[in-house]
């Protein structure tokens, strides 16, 4: 049943939830996988698992991407594996707390691992994957990127940023042959919200999708060509005209002078 090899998905925060759902799915694509996380244990079950079930080539590394020297020897795998064709820059952690309730220290260790490990791991594969002639990121952003209210605030940020760079990658890459999504998930049924400080289980039923459904929604964006994929969103069309706004503004950012309403220079 082994399918023909589409080379090597390298995966952050593999160990449960999105990850792993990105795991199975991919191994089943054909691919063959190196599983990142902090949990050595969780990633060695999955990787026995998932080689017994699909026959493909899976390897574990057990790295903390918010300690320094454990995120260079991911960076120098993306660097020096010549078989990677695509990144999976998962492994995020949110907040639920505004910031009167939340501690700065979690907030920078937030951005360290949301905003700085997922730009060192693409920087460290873009160029590898643009000699071999081509390859894809898939980013995983969060619906707060374009709704910072709904969350924590410095959470949404980091999702922002993910979804700018992202977006800045696919128009800086373009003819590179490098496919690059935004996922855009809702509320996911994963550990995530625990974490976070609100268990999934105090979310309205009605606003959480499971986590393999997410993915499933998020790899059909992907075969679409989708940059911005919103797993829940029922009318695509809503988005496409947030883009469009956005795009429509560009010729207008910057100017020599002041818009009118601000009423500066010269009185007439
Ligand atoms: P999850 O179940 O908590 O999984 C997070 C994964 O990241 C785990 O594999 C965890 O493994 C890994 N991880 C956490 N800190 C890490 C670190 N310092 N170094 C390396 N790996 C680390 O959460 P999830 O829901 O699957 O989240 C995956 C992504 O989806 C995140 O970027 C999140 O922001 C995004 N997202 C989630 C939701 C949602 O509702 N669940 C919605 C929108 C976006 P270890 O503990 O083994 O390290």
């Amino acid at each position: 049943m082994t399918t023909q090899s589409k080379g090597t998905a390298l995966i952050t925060g593999a160990s449960t939830g999105i990850g792993a759902v990105y795991a199975h799915r991919l191994a089943k694509r054909g691919y063959d996988l190196i599983l990142v996380a902090r949990n050595r244990d969780r990633l060695r079950d999955m990787a026995s698992r998932l080689t017994a079930e699909t026959g493909r080539t899976i390897e574990a590394i057990a790295a903390d991407l918010n300690d320094k020297a454990d995120l260079a020897r991911v960076e120098e795998v993306l660097r020096s594996d010549a078989s990677i064709t695509l990144l999976v820059n998962n492994a995020g952690v949110g907040g639920t707390a505004p910031l009167l309730g939340s501690d700065i220290d979690k907030m920078e260790q937030m951005i360290n691992l949301n905003v700085v490990a997922l730009t060192r791991l693409t920087y460290a594969v873009v160029p590898g994957l643009v000699a071999r002639g081509g390859g894809a990121i898939i980013n995983i952003a969060s619906i707060v990127a374009v709704a910072p209210e709904i969350l924590n605030g410095v959470y949404g940020g980091s999702k922002a940023f993910v979804l700018a760079f992202s977006q800045s990658l696919k128009h800086e890459l373009a003819d590179k042959n490098i496919n690059i999504q935004a996922v855009m998930p809702g509320a996911t049924a994963t550990d995530f919200w625990g974490i976070a400080g609100t268990p999934v289980e105090h979310l309205p039923t009605e606003i959480v999708m499971s986590a393999e459904d997410m993915v499933d929604a998020a790899l059909a964006g992907f075969d679409q060509g989708e940059l911005a994929t919103i797993p829940a969103l029922p009318d695509y069309a809503q988005w496409q005209a947030y883009e469009s706004a956005r795009q429509a503004m560009m010729p207008n950012l910057s100017r020599t002078k002041p818009a009118d309403r601000y009423h500066v220079g010269p009185a007439a």
